[in-house]
């Protein structure tokens, strides 16, 4: 008897990891008006144009049948580096300047103020370590920052980055995540799609993008997830957070352009059959951006945590691989090393 269970649970598991699965994920409905459309409530959000079905033995298949992906892996990997004290952040600066923490993580400064994108200075995202420090020290982030963060994954919110930031950072995070960062005693705005809030010169709105949630206090989808655009009257700024391809590029790029700088993530993308739904790769990535009808590609979620199968320094190889294929303009992407500060070019 105890052979037979033995046998048949080998069974499964070879035939679990032997197939490529099926995916089950619905067609994309490209209509804009299901950007718009109610997705959810407290504690159960969804993405009306393709609702998810994942379930949780596509993550055991993946766990099961993880290395199928050959990319061109180097040790260590090639990832860039730039020393950056931060102390740059003190004085303003005479346009904007954006700085790769790495990540997902910018420090955008433009002219007096700085904000942060997923602000993530920790060591690990949950159990993934770092494969480098943060571009800038976390203590060189000013008193009146501001940060927004796209969702509850641990890549991208940061309890320690939370407790050691300034406690007059403002927190703009989507719906459900304000009671968790106003428990570790800092200011959370809470905002659902489409909704914006003024923050000094500031005009900061929450997006869609399609992706889920998921932390081990907070069930799954049970917080929303989005992007930002951040804008004052001279610049625009979209940061995608984490997210699949879908058409609200396009609306957002109407809605809200002219976008002068896309952060988007190029990275995470392997194995397409589990991450296609809510990771780009640098293909969808390259679309997203030219969708967005933005100035500046600034390209992130690559380099510092390895979450999928593909090596972690691949994403801006296969990006730069891709925009020449397209006959696209190099120079518009700006593929950063971590700490590197790059100042916004005068509009054109
Ligand atoms: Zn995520
Ligand atoms: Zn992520």
């Amino acid at each position: 008897m105890y052979i037979r269970v033995l046998s048949s649970t080998l069974l499964i598991f070879l035939s679990l990891s032997c197939s490529v699965p099926p995916d089950r994920t619905p067609e994309l409905n490209p209509d804009p008006s299901l950007l718009y459309a109610a997705h959810g409530q407290p504690g159960a959000w969804f993405n009306p144009w393709r609702p998810s079905n994942k379930h949780w033995t596509d993550l055991f298949r993946w766990a099961v049948s993880r290395s199928a992906y050959s990319g061109e892996w180097r040790d260590p990997p090639l990832v860039r580096r730039v020393d950056n004290d931060g102390s740059s952040f003190a004085a303003p600066e005479a346009a904007a300047a954006v700085t790769w923490v790495g990540h997902s993580t910018f420090a955008v400064h433009d002219t007096g103020d700085v904000f942060l994108t997923d602000p993530h200075f920790g060591k690990r995202a949950l159990i993934p370590a770092r494969f480098h420090p943060p571009g800038v020290p976390i203590t060189s982030i000013p008193a009146d920052a501001f940060a927004v963060v796209s969702h509850n994954h641990y890549d991208h919110l940061d309890a320690y980055t939370v407790e050691h930031l300034p406690q007059t950072v403002t927190w703009f995070v989507p719906l459900g995540l304000g009671e968790w960062i106003e428990k570790k005693g800092r200011k959370a705005v809470e905002l659902d799609w489409w909704q914006s809030a003024q923050h000094g010169r500031w005009r900061v709105t929450c997006v869609p993008v399609q992706h889920w949630s998921q932390r081990i206090e907070q069930s799954r989808d049970s917080t929303l997830w989005c992007g930002w655009i951040v804008a004052n009257a001279e610049r625009t700024y979209f940061f995608a957070g984490d997210t699949g391809y879908f058409h609200g590029f396009t609306e957002i790029g109407k809605k809200f352009g002219p976008i002068d700088v896309a952060m988007i993530p190029v990275g995470a993308y392997e194995p397409r059959w589990i991450m296609h739904y809510s990771h780009l790769n640098p293909t969808e990535a390259y679309r997203a951006f030219l969708d967005l009808k933005a100035r500046w590609m600034l390209p992130c979620h690559w380099g510092t945590f390895r979450l999928t199968d593909e090596p972690i320094d691949e994403p801006p190889r296969e990006l730069q691989r891709v925009v020449e294929q397209a006959g696209g303009r190099l120079d518009s992407i700006k593929i950063f090393a971590v700490g590197e500060r790059w100042e916004i070019p005068a509009g054109q």
